[in-house]
């Protein structure tokens, strides 16, 4: 039931994959990517190889939470009175708490195993920056992490995990590195951004001969998090079940592309008993797939990044401040977008009030809290349950169940009390987003 390998899609996409550029207009090299990432995972990265073995380091790791569990939520169908069945894939049970480590304990193993003893990250309210210090201490590698200074303040709990697991953490902008300073110098208390977080490690691994890891987007991270659909596939099996729907919370893409990509697989090579549906959840603040514009755009606000083919709602965004942290992004994976514009992956957006209600029923329901991103597939899932109640329809549901909300009480204690704002992005402020980057991007 453990997986031995990751799925890799590059060479089942409809069409090739967009090269990563520069701004001159030339394709990015693979010795160019070295400089910051870790050489295998620049492999990985391009690689053509449809399946990729995991090594026996990585899965004695996983070993120590997967396979997690997949479970029914049959008091969820009584409560919704829904004919459909419903089934999540349980990522809550990892120790920090979502599916971040598979991606983290692959990419940390391979920095240690090319003899890097430190690596740099940046994180929002510590979901990946946790993820990234628990990987470390296994493999021996000490981790720097920019943490966005507002979380830094309002959110200690996951800092105090991070630094009880041995990594250092440094609100952003920090005074350690010159885009920081930069920053420090307008604004002594600025409250900070992930983009700004993003600067800040890219230069603190660039000039100190350390690597750079990240959490989502890219290719080779999606595939780690392929042992999620791959282990679903067989417990499906296992049940005598196959979806209609494969839901999922959609940031940067890596926790959905994890659980849907196997399916794919099995879609493309004609091997699904099914004609299975993907859906995206995102939030209507940060509509990235259900309005953003597919063009080349770059990763990070300072533009210090390659150029990324995606859904992108301009990277000098600014999202409004929800509670789904993960989800705050501009753009998504690039493999996400190929399938989103081929009719392939299907999405919809949600304001944050609709997506904690249906978190509140979940727990009421299942007991288990999820978390604020993993609320927005919950919310998807509830819909799809109850149009499925209306046709009359016998609906297989499966959504990856991302992570748990027990370090976002406070977010929960804002629904409950009645303060929470909704949030939708103006349509009028991502034209004027999108208008910048035509400006400024020129392929
Ligand atoms: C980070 C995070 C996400 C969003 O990131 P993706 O790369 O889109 O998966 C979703 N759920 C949880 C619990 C997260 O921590």
């Amino acid at each position: 039931m453990e997986a031995k390998y990751w799925y890799n899609i590059l060479p089942d996409l409809p069409e090739g994959f967009p090269p990563y550029m520069k701004p001159d207009g030339s394709p990015v090299k693979a010795e160019e990517m070295e400089v910051l990432f870790a050489k295998e995972l620049v492999r990985q990265e391009l690689s053509q190889d449809k399946w990729i073995p995991i090594p026996d380091e990585v899965r004695e790791v996983y070993s120590i939470w997967r396979p997690t569990p997949l479970r029914r939520a049959l008091r969820l169908e009584r409560a919704l009175k829904t004919p459909a069945r419903i089934y999540y894939k349980y990522e809550g049970a990892s120790p920090p708490g979502s599916h971040k480590p598979n991606t983290s304990v692959a990419q940390l193993y391979y920095v240690s195993k090319e003899g890097v003893g430190r690596v740099t990250t940046e994180t929002g309210a510590g979901q990946w920056g946790s993820a990234v210090a628990f990987a470390a201490q296994f493999f021996g590698v000490r981790a720097t992490i920019y943490m966005v200074r507002v979380s830094y303040k309002q959110k200690p709990l996951r800092r105090i995990l991070m630094e009880l697991w041995g990594a250092d953490v440094a609100p952003s902008p920090s005074d350690r590195t010159k885009v920081g300073r930069k920053y420090l110098e307008s604004d002594p208390d600025h409250p900070g951004s992930l983009g700004i977080a993003i600067s800040e490690a890219i230069e603190d691994a660039v000039t100190t001969g350390s690597k750079y890891v990240l959490g989502s987007v890219l290719n080779h991270v999606l595939m780690h998090q392929t042992v999620i659909g791959l282990e679903a596939l067989e417990q499906m099996k296992g049940l005598d079940e196959y979806p209609d729907y494969v839901v999922g919370a959609c940031g940067g893409g890596s926790s959905f592309s994890g659980l849907y990509w196997p399916f794919y697989y099995e879609k493309v090579s004609k091997k699904a008993p099914k004609d299975v549906q993907f859906l995206a959840a995102e939030p209507a603040a940060v509509p990235t797939l259900t309005k953003g514009t597919y063009m080349y755009d770059f990763g990070d606000t300072a533009g210090l990044t390659p150029l990324v083919k995606m859904h992108t709602l301009g990277h000098t965004m600014v999202p409004p401040p929800i509670h789904a942290g993960g989800l705050r992004y501009h753009g998504c994976a690039p493999t996400l977008s190929i399938l989103v514009k081929h009719g392939v992956v299907k999405a919809r957006a949600y304001d944050q009030v609709s997506v904690f209600e249906a978190a509140k029923l979940f727990a009421n329901t299942e007991g288990f809290v999820p978390a604020p991103e993993t609320a927005h597939a919950v919310r998807a899932v509830v819909d799809l349950a109850l149009e499925a109640k209306e046709k009359g329809e016998e609906r297989v549901i499966l959504f990856n169940f991302s992570g748990h909300g027990l370090l976002d009480l406070s977010a929960y204690d804002e629904y409950l009390s009645g303060r929470l704002q909704p949030y939708v992005y103006p349509d009028e402020e991502i034209r004027r987003n999108i208008e910048a980057v035509r400006e400024k991007v020129r392929i």
